[in-house]
């Protein structure tokens, strides 16, 4: 892949230094505990749920089996109302489960699930929605609720882009009844491959239910009551996350200064568009720079993916294809269902956003996508 034989890569893992990733592994030569809930799992747990503000929490081995093993120990039925604009995970997990993924339509400046066009999709086979925060930006989280309530449906929301983030004051975990999240390298805050759920008061059958679902559905010593799979975050993994978690707000805010010269330069060109702020979300992550080249701007989103690429900067066509159109679900689905989602997923590019990102890099990339404009 030429990927990574750009200069400038679309995302960098965080990481701690050697030192202090040894400090925190050198336990386990004693213990010889290297997975199955041992020490560094619970430290993490714990810190995790007072970092999110979470009522419960349990950790996985990555975002996908969070989503994929909460939809289980939902024992949802039927259809799930979800969006096409996410990553092939968010689908995958739905239709893994033998459930039907009803595509709703996509919001066309937030670009997270538009709550006016969700109710009537809703049938009597409905038994969930399963909406995505994408880039950190916030769903209407208001309506989503009214509309479950209404009609008695689960929420699960797939929070994987939006760890860290807070609306209206609040940790994202604490709307919806499920939050799950991805800690995989690429993401804000990561633990190597990981995950974790987060779920609200009263649903003690739900956690204990996931909590054996990632271990084979293992009850007891003699007692194997699900059909689960394998998704335990083993020690290694949350060591990475304990160090990873000490400097998180430092690589926030490190985040912050290359988004924000992003929107310095690129803010107010013809064409362009940007995230679009919420008040509401009061405080970010700064996960992603995406940018949508607009019929205005003159050059299409390809032509600035390749004339990046001719520069060795990556950039990301991130979501493009909607999961909608992808080759598995061709035949079960239909793009046209949801018309702006097939035109943002053209029109959209992730730019290179990671805390270590320089200004002047920042400065190269965007002198290069202004080059574009005609
Ligand atoms: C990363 C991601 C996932 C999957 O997480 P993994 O940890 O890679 O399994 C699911 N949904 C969204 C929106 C993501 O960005």
């Amino acid at each position: 892949m030429n990927e990574y034989k750009n200069d400038i890569l679309v995302t960098r893992s965080s990481m701690p230094s050697l030192q202090e990733y040894i400090e925190e592994i050198s336990p386990l030569w004693d213990s010889h505990w290297l997975t199955n809930m041992g020490d560094k799992h619970k430290t993490l747990a714990r810190n995790l749920k007072e970092y999110l503000n979470a009522d419960n929490i349990d950790l996985l081995v990555n975002g996908h089996m969070a989503l994929e093993l909460s939809i289980q120990a939902l024992k949802l039925t039927g259809e799930v109302i979800t969006t096409p604009f996410t990553f092939a995970s968010t689908t995958h997990a739905i239709v893994r489960n033998g459930l039907t993924p009803v595509f709703c339509d996509i919001d066309s400046e937030t670009y997270t699930i538009d709550t006016s066009k969700m109710e009537s999709l809703i049938t009597d086979r409905t038994s969930a929605i399963v909406p995505v925060h994408v880039y950190g930006n916030v769903c209407n989280v208001e309506e989503i609720e009214r509309i479950a309530k209404k009609y008695g449906l689960a929420v699960i929301y797939d929070s994987c882009h939006a760890f860290g983030v807070e609306y209206k004051d609040k940790s994202i975990s604490s709307y919806g009844d499920v939050n799950c999240f991805s800690f995989h390298a690429t993401k804000v805050f990561n633990t190597i491959e990981g995950g974790a759920v987060t779920y609200r008061d009263g649903m003690d059958d739900f956690g204990e239910s996931l909590y054996n679902l990632k271990n084979f559905g293992i009850h007891g010593p003699e007692r194997v009551e699900a059909v689960g799979a394998n998704a335990k975050m083993n020690e290694f993994a949350a060591a990475m996350g304990i160090c990873n978690l000490r400097h998180l707000d430092e690589e926030i805010a490190k985040r912050s200064k290359v988004y924000n010269r992003y929107v310095e330069r690129l803010a107010n060109v013809e064409g362009i568009q940007l995230n679009k702020p919420d008040a509401n979300v009061t405080k970010k992550n700064y996960a992603y720079f995406p940018v949508v080249f607009n019929e205005e701007f003159g050059s299409s989103r390809n032509e600035v993916f390749e004339a990046l690429a001719q520069e060795h900067i990556g950039a990301r066509k991130y979501f493009y294809p909607i999961t909608n159109s992808f080759e598995c679900y061709r035949d079960r689905y239909s793009v046209d269902e949801t018309p702006v989602a097939l035109r943002i997923s053209k029109r959209v590019l992730t730019l290179p956003l990671y805390a270590d990102l320089a200004l002047s890099d920042v400065d190269k990339i965007c002198d290069v996508v202004l080059s574009c404009k005609k």
